[in-house]
Parts: structure tokens; sequence; C-alpha cells
């Protein structure tokens, strides 16, 4: 049978249910600002941004104060955007603030899948379940 790993991420290359990668879009609006409060370990909330006009997965981390940091850059979140979807949540950790001086501000990040909220799908149909039983039996004839 398929493992929790494949059935909620299949597409995604998580290493042990981690990833590491950049914030893209940080120097939009104030972002640079809010980037100059950040602290290495700090938690970023990602959340879907189904407003946004160029991308229907468009996924921005944010501050605990609702502040905007920058988006996941759009490769991963064509991957993350229909898992969250789905009920899947992820923890993002700043790693590391980059630049700095003359150059504009970067944000190293570390997303982390959080394993108490997998949930399972009907490989048939697709539908979401809290347990592997339920999504297991789903399209059981
Ligand atoms: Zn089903």
């Amino acid at each position: 049978m398929f493992t929790n790993e494949e059935l909620t991420s299949r597409n995604i290359n998580f290493e042990q249910n981690k990833l590491n990668t950049k914030l893209v879009g940080v120097t939009f609006n104030d972002r640079q600002k809010v980037i100059s409060g950040l602290n290495e370990g700090e938690l970023l909330t990602l959340a879907r941004q189904f407003d946004n006009e160029y991308d229907v997965n468009a996924v921005l981390a944010l501050r605990s104060d609702g502040k905007e940091v920058g988006h996941i850059r759009r490769e991963l979140a064509q991957e993350l955007a229909p898992a969250m979807d789905k009920g899947c949540q992820y923890i993002c950790e700043v790693k590391q603030i980059t630049g700095g001086g003359e150059l504009s501000k970067g944000v190293n990040i570390e997303i982390k899948k959080l394993s108490e909220t997998l949930t399972y799908n009907c490989f048939t149909c697709a539908r979401n379940y809290k347990t592997k039983t339920e999504a297991e039996n789903c399209c059981k004839i």
C-alpha cells in the first residue's frame, strides 16, 4: 500500500518531511521593511492567496501579525497549494536572512509538513479523509 508520504505529497520533494527554499517577491510593497524585523528561527504562516490574479496556486508567507514577507516560488506553490486546499498544513521557519546593505534582503526558509494533520486521499475519486481506513474503503465495491 501507499505510505502517508506518497498519499499526501507525491510530487513534492520533501526529504524527511521538510525542504529548504527561498521566498520570492520579497521586494514588493513593504516587505523589505518586514524582513528587516525578522529573526532567524521565527515561524511564518503559509496562507493561500486565492485572489492572486497571476497565479491560482499562490501561497504567501506571513508573519504572526499578518504582514506579508513573500511568496513561495511558483513551481513549489503549484505542488503545495492543492495539498493545502485539501487540508495539509505546513510550517515555515526562517532559516537565514540574506543580502542587506546595498542589496535587497532575501529570506531562506524551511518548510515542514505537519504530520499530525495528514489526510488521506481515495485513489479512485481523490476525496479526502482523516483516516487511512476511510480513504481505502471509499470507492471499494
Ligand atoms: Zn473514492
